[in-house]
C-alpha cells in the first residue's frame, strides 16, 4: 500500500542520519514534513533560542525544496493538531525520531494512541543518541550507570555506535509528492522572528546561526584540524578565550541539526591510524558524556529535581532571590562570574569550564542556592539547553550526584586568571571595567580610589561590590556540604533499578537470534 505520511520533525532538524525520515519515504506516495510550534516547548523562549530555531527551520525548508518538498509549520498542541492533520490529509503513516525526555514520552504516547484511533501507523527510530539508551540500562541490570568508567564498560560490550544513514536524494523522492497549495506560505510558512519574539528588534550579533548546513560546515571545519582533534583534551581548553576553545557544536547536536553519530564517525575517521587522546577527555569522550547523562536521565526518576530523585543528595539550600537575581543578571561584583553570565545572555553559549565556575558559585561554592534555579536560567538562555545534560551537569557541579569532592571549590577570582591573566575576556563582556589594570581586573574592589577614578568606574556606584566574601563563605559552605553528606544514607548512592527484578544474564545465541528475528518483523525501532 502506498502511504500518505507525516514525518514529524521535533528535534532531529536535519536530513542526514534521519532513519525515521527514510522510513517515511518507504512505500510513500505523499509526504508532509511537519514541524509543530508547541506552546509547551516554544512559549517564552529567549530571542537567541528563537533565532536559532527559525534559522534551523529555514535551512530545513530549503533542503526539502531541493527534494521537491516543503516544510509545514503548524501551531498548537500536538495532541490537538495532529489528529486534524490526519483527517485533512488522509494520513496513513506517522514517523518521528525517538525522544527520551519525560514531556516527549508523554506526548508521544498520547499521539500514538490518537494515531491508532485514526488508523495511522506509527514508526519511530532512535537517532538522537549514539545508542538505544534503554539497551544500555538493560545491559546494566536495569540500572543507570552512575560512573563514567561503568558507562565505558557498558558501551564497550555494545560495540561502536551505528553508522549514520545517508540523507534522502532526489531519486529517493522520485515517486513521492508533497502537495503544496499556492497559499502554503500563509498557511504553513515559517513565521518571521518578529512575530514570534517581542524582543526581536533588540537582537545582537549571531555568532552561531542555526541549521543543518551550518552544522555540517562547522563540523567539516573542525575535522580539517586533524592535529587539534587528535590532541583534544577537554581540561586543557580555556573557559575564557575570546573565541571558543571547543567545537560549539552543542547547539546543533541539541536540536539535531547535527547527528551525534555523524559527529562520532567523523571523529573516528580523523583518529584512524593516528595517535589520539581518549575518553573521558577526547572529543569521543565528550560524546560519551552526553550518552552518560542521557542514560542517567532515563534511568533515574525525577532527574531534573532534588526532591524525589533517589541519587541526589538532599541539601538545605537557601532561598535568596536577591542573590539569584544578581547571579542571573551579572551583578555579583565578581567580574569573572559576571562576564560569563553576560556572554551567556548575549550569545547563548559559554564554555564548559565557565559553566563550572558559575554553577559552583551559585550552589555549593558561594551563594548556596538550589541547582534547580541555575538549571532554569541555563534552560532559558542556552542555545544548547538540553533537559538531560543540563540536569545532569548541574547535579555534578553542585556535588549533589555523580561528583562528591565538595571540598574542591572554584575561586571566582583565581580560576579565570589561570588562562587569562590580563582579563581580556572580562574586558570584552564587561567593557565598563576595561580600563582597570590587569592587577585589579578580577578584584576591582581592591583597587585604590585613584585607580577606580582613572578607570572611570567606581565600585559600589558603577559596578557592584562583591555580594559575598568568597574566602569566608566557601569555607562555611564546605561545612554545610559535610553535614548534608553525613545525613545521606549510604544506600542512596546506589542507582535505582529501572525495571524491578530485571537481573540480566548473558543472552544465549538462540535468544539473540530470536530477538533479531523479532526486531526484523517489528515495524518500529
Ligand atoms: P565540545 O567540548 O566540543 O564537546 C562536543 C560535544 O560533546 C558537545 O557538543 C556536547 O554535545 C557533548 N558534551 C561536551 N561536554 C559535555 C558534558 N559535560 N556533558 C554532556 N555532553 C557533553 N551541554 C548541553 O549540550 N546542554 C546543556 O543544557 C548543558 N548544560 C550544562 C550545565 C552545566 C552546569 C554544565 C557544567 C555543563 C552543561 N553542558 C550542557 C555540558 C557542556 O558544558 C556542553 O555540552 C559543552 O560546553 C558544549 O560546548 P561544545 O559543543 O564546544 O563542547
Amino acid at each position: 500500500m502506498a502511504h500518505t505520511c507525516i514525518h514529524w520533525f521535533r528535534k532531529g532538524l536535519r536530513l542526514h542520519d534521519n532513519p525515521a525520515l527514510l522510513a517515511a519515504l518507504r512505500d510513500c506516495k505523499q509526504l508532509y514534513p511537519v514541524f509543530l510550534l508547541d506552546p509547551h516547548l516554544h512559549n517564552n523562549m529567549c530571542i537567541n533560542r528563537w533565532r536559532f530555531l527559525v534559522g534551523a527551520l529555514k535551512d530545513l525548508d530549503c533542503s526539502l525544496r531541493k527534494l521537491n518538498s516543503r516544510l509545514f509549520v503548524v501551531r498548537g498542541r500536538p495532541e490537538d493538531v495532529l489528529p486534524k492533520l490526519f483527517d485533512k490529509w488522509k494520513v496513513t503513516k506517522l514517523t518521528y525520531e525517538y525522544d527520551t525526555e519525560p514531556y516527549s514520552l508523554g506526548r508521544d504516547t498520547a499521539v500514538t494512541a490518537l494515531a491508532k484511533e485514526h488508523g495511522v501507523q506509527v514508526i519511530y527510530k532512535i537517532s538522537h543518541t549514539l545508542y538505544d539508551i534503554e539497551r544500555i540500562i538493560e545491559e546494566n541490570n536495569g540500572k543507570a550507570p552512575l560512573t563514567y568508567t561503568r558507562m565505558q564498560a557498558l558501551v564497550k560490550t555494545l560495540g561502536p555506535p551505528k553508522k549514520p544513514v545517508p540523507a534522502p536524494t532526489v531519486e529517493d523522492m522520485a515517486e513521492v509528492k508533497t502537495p503544496c497549495s499556492e497559499s502554503h506560505e500563509q498557511q504553513y510558512g515559517i513565521p518571521a522572528l518578529e512575530e514570534l519574539c517581542p524582543d526581536a528588534a533588540a537582537q545582537g550579533e549571531e555568532p552561531f546561526p542555526g541549521g543543518e548546513q551550518e552544522a555540517l560546515r562547522r563540523l567539516d571545519e573542525h575535522m580539517k584540524r586533524t592535529r587539534w582533534v587528535c590532541e583534544f583534551e577537554k581540561p586543557q581548553t580555556s573557559p575564557n578565550s575570546l573565541s571558543p576553545s571547543t567545537t560549539v557544536l552543542s547547539p546543533y547536536v541539541t536540536v539535531g541539526c547535527l547527528s551525534a553519530r555523524t559527529f562520532w564517525w567523523r571523529l573516528a575517521d580523523v583518529y584512524q591510524g593516528k595517535k589520539h587522546s581518549d575518553p573521558p577527555v577526547s572529543l569521543h569522550g565528550q560524546l560519551l558524556w552526553r550518552e552518560f547523562f542521557y542514560t542517567a536521565s532515563v534511568g533515574i526518576p525525577n532527574f531534573n529535581k532534588m526532591v524525589g530523585n533517589p541519587v541526589c543528595t538532599q541539601i538545605d539550600w537557601d532561598t535568596k532571590s536577591e542573590y539569584l537575581a544578581a547571579w542571573r543578571e551579572a551583578r555579583t561584583g565578581f567580574p569573572f562570574i559576571d562576564a560569563i553570565m553576560t556572554q551567556l545572555r548575549q550569545e547563548g553559549w559559554i564554555h564548559h569550564l565557565a559553566r563550572h565556575a558559575v554553577a559552583c558559585f551559585l550552589t555549593r561554592g558561594d551563594l548556596w542556592i538550589n541547582w534547580e534555579e541555575g538549571q532554569k536560567v541555563f534552560e532559558d538562555l542556552l542555545l544548547d539547553g538540553d533537559w538531560a545534560l543540563n540536569a545532569g551537569n548541574w547535579q555534578w557541579l553542585s556535588a549533589s550526584t555523580f561528583f562528591h569532592q565538595y571540598f574542591r571549590v572554584y575561586s571566582p577570582v583565581a580560576f579565570g586568571k589561570k588562562t587569562d591573566k590580563n582579563g581580556d575576556y572580562i574586558k570584552k563582556y564587561l567593557p565598563l571595567l576595561k580600563k582597570f589594570p590587569a592587577q585589579y581586573i578580577y578584584e576591582p574592589w581592591k583597587a585604590p580610589g585613584s585607580v577606580q577614578q582613572a578607570a572611570g568606574c567606581i565600585v559600589g556606584k558603577d559596578y557592584p561590590h562583591p555580594i559575598v566574601q568568597h574566602e569566608l563563605i566557601s569555607k562555611k559552605n564546605i561545612q554545610r556540604m559535610k553535614s548534608a553528606y553525613a545525613k545521606r544514607s549510604s544506600d542512596k548512592t546506589d542507582s535505582p533499578t529501572k525495571k524491578q527484578g530485571v537481573k540480566r544474564k548473558g543472552p544465549s545465541v538462540v535468544d539473540m537470534m530470536k530477538k533479531k528475528e523479532k526486531r526484523k518483523k517489528s515495524p518500529s525501532s
